[in-house]
């Protein structure tokens, strides 16, 4: 096992806030946490038993190259926002942050009491950058073998990455992660890196998906946002992204707000 891997490890029990099944488990420098059983209602549907944990990094974890970086970024708005404790530390490097959330899912229980196992969304906010992608990605395997998840093409763990420089088997197969693109020209180079997409879009043309008029790529809109789904446990595509890969499917997520000024910028609108 690497150095890098092993850095994810910690001995003694990390600080928590909050109480029972609603903890937040945070890293030693108060860079990283989880959030367990996550209130996120986007996540997971608790009133149909559906439960998720969440982490979150300091923006220190986040690309610079990141044009909704302090500038738009979702999880400083909203419902996503709401549900990230803004006491994260943000001036730490993003090779501390990264150690931290490897703790922190490191500590989490990975099933219920009743042996269900519970799904994990990585880095609601914040990123790894592609040195450290080892160390969370170890973290993560751990997660699963701990759950007794049956891999079945759908995994346990998903998230997003902003990360340019880092190849998708870098990330490992315990997790579903797409790569967040700014424009459907990016698509392909995305897919050269062996990542789906996952694409913030302006206007929705339909909510059943449609080709990108200028590169022809196929996008779907995410179906919490149009209506055809309750959670994203209850949709499961961006669980399934070797299914998107071999499928050419993009996902699409409506921009609002800052971030709607942000992506009109960035296309030219
Ligand atoms: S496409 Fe499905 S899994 Fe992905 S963000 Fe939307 S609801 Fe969640």
């Amino acid at each position: 096992m690497s150095e890098l891997v092993q850095l994810g490890r910690s001995a003694k029990p990390l600080p928590t806030t909050g109480s029972g099944c609603n903890r937040t488990i945070w890293s030693r420098k108060g860079d990283a946490q989880i959030k367990l059983r996550s209130q996120n209602g986007k996540l997971a549907d608790r009133s149909k038993g559906e439960l998720v944990h969440q982490t979150a990094t300091g923006m220190q974890s986040c690309p610079p190259s990141c044009p909704f970086l302090r500038n738009g970024c979702y999880r400083e708005h909203g419902r996503v926002a709401l549900n990230i404790n803004d006491r994260l530390e943000h001036g730490t490097s993003a090779r501390s942050a990264a150690i931290g959330e490897a703790a922190c899912i490191d500590a989490a229980p990975a099933t219920t009491r009743d042996g269900r196992p519970i799904h994990m969304r990585v880095h609601v906010g914040g990123d790894t950058l592609a040195p450290w992608v080892p160390i969370v990605a170890a973290a993560v395997s751990r997660y699963v073998d701990r759950s007794g998840f049956e891999r079945n093409g759908r995994a346990l763990t998903w998230g997003y990455t902003h990360v340019l420089d880092v190849e998708r088997p870098a990330w490992g197969p315990d997790i579903s992660i797409l790569a967040s693109v700014q424009h459907a020209r990016e698509i392909q180079q995305a897919r050269d890196r062996g990542f789906a997409a996952a694409i913030v879009v302006n206007e929705v043309p339909s909510a059943r998906g449609f080709h990108d008029e200028s590169t022809g790529e196929f996008i779907l809109p995410c179906p919490v946002q149009s209506g055809g789904a309750r959670s994203c446990i209850s949709c499961g595509l961006c669980l399934r992204d070797q299914y998107l890969y071999d499928n050419g499917i993009t996902i699409a997520f409506a921009a609002h707000g800052a971030t709607r000024k942000v992506a009109n910028a960035l296309k030219g609108n």
